[in-house]
């Protein structure tokens, strides 16, 4: 039988596999101003802050559009006009934080590692102790662009010691690895719908520390992109500030119901990481390597390096892969020939399997020699 009818299984960081239940809650129109609906809002804003255990000092504040939104939302509603921000970098989504804070006319300051290299809680602590001037740091959790993972815990309590805020873009990692807001102090953490939740993508949202949101009514420069206002909006009316994405609300919220069910981030955590350990066996049968370290690779989305045969090229590769069922992720690094397969999403190992059958029949195909590029 040819895959080929069939949806393709999408190896990617979102918009990522859904389930047939969580496709099939879109197939019914809401009226965003119908209790029935707003009820819906309240559920995920309830849930949401159930996975960080953060009832007690955060509040849910759901955004309209992709997670770049809800980050652009944050940084322009939770940092002060005359606010500093230190942005930690590894990768393109550092690099787009720290673009976004500047467009937004704060001022930022960067920290920038090599794209295999985590930020350290040390290099915080000094960047911090020399510059009083700084306000606010933002970080990338798990680091799409390669899937390095950065030591979140370590890094939130040196922030908090310096008595700055943390603004955490989890956008990859929320759902999947632990963030608990009564062991990890920070002011925001950012996610979306179409990540480790495993909804369709459309909308974002931030958990940010109720005391802090409080006060910040005129921050914002953007008219739509106002957390303070969509937060106040939304608490006295219980309705979204402008048009819901009503479809993707309620089938997010089907997914955070698979979610519990499945049972809650410790089972999403080793679903995922069983996914990974069998990608990783059928790569490594094929002599392909992965780009990080085991030990600061998350189970969200691996790099490897690319066949070092010449006959090798990214885009042939991908679309014979993807004639066969699979969509995988290009590369996205500077320096080193990679592409990369996502580990989340509605699949299991038996999906990882025939991923890796996919990539050898189609290295067979090309006449690709065994053995990764390093
Ligand atoms: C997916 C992702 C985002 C948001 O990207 P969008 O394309 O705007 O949804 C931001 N940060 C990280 C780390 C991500 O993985």
């Amino acid at each position: 039988m040819s895959l080929v009818s069939r949806d393709p299984v999408l190896l990617t960081p979102g918009p990522l596999t859904t389930s047939l239940q969580t496709k099939s809650a879109m197939m019914r129109d809401w009226g965003s101003w119908d209790a029935s609906f707003n009820a819906v809002t309240a559920k995920i804003r309830k849930q949401l802050l159930d996975i960080i255990s953060g009832h007690e000092t955060h509040v849910c504040v759901p955004m309209q559009g992709s997670g770049t939104f809800s980050v652009e939302a944050a940084v322009n509603t939770l940092v002060p006009r005359n606010g500093h921000m230190l942005v930690l970098i590894n990768g393109a989504y550092g690099k787009r934080l720290a673009r976004l804070v500047e467009m937004m006319r704060r001022k930022v300051t960067v920290f920038e590692t090599a794209e295999d290299v985590p930020t350290t809680a040390q290099d915080v602590e000094r960047l911090l102790a020399a510059d009083k001037s700084i306000t606010h740091v933002g970080l990338i959790h798990c680091e799409t662009s390669t899937g390095i993972l950065n030591p979140l815990a370590d890094i939130a309590e040196v922030v908090a010691h310096h008595r700055r805020g943390l603004i955490i873009d989890a956008m990859s990692s929320f759902g999947a690895l632990e963030i608990n807001a009564q062991k990890i102090p920070f002011d925001a953490v950012i996610a979306a719908s179409g990540k480790c939740i495993e909804g369709p993508p459309g909308m974002g949202f931030v958990l940010a520390r109720k005391e802090v949101l409080e006060k910040c009514a005129g921050n914002s420069l953007s008219l739509s992109l106002d957390l303070y206002d969509q937060w106040v909006y939304m608490e006295k009316t219980t309705q979204w500030r402008f048009t819901p994405p009503t479809h993707i609300v309620v089938a997010f919220h089907e997914a955070l119901n698979q979610f519990f069910a499945e049972g809650g981030q410790p089972a999403r955590l080793a679903r995922y990481t069983q996914n990974y350990e069998t990608l990783m066996a059928g790569m490594t049968e094929l002599g392909l390597t992965q780009f990080l370290k085991r030990e600061i690779q998350a189970p969200i989305i691996v790099t490897i390096n690319a066949p070092a045969d010449a006959k090798y090229n990214f885009k042939d590769f991908y679309e014979r892969v993807r004639d066969k069922g699979f969509i995988l992720y290009p590369g996205k690094l500077t320096q080193a020939e990679t592409f990369r397969v996502g580990c989340i999403g509605a699949i299991g190992q038996a999906e990882m399997r025939s991923a890796v059958n996919a990539v050898r029949d189609t290295l067979d195909e090309m006449g690709i020699r065994r053995g990764s590029k390093d």
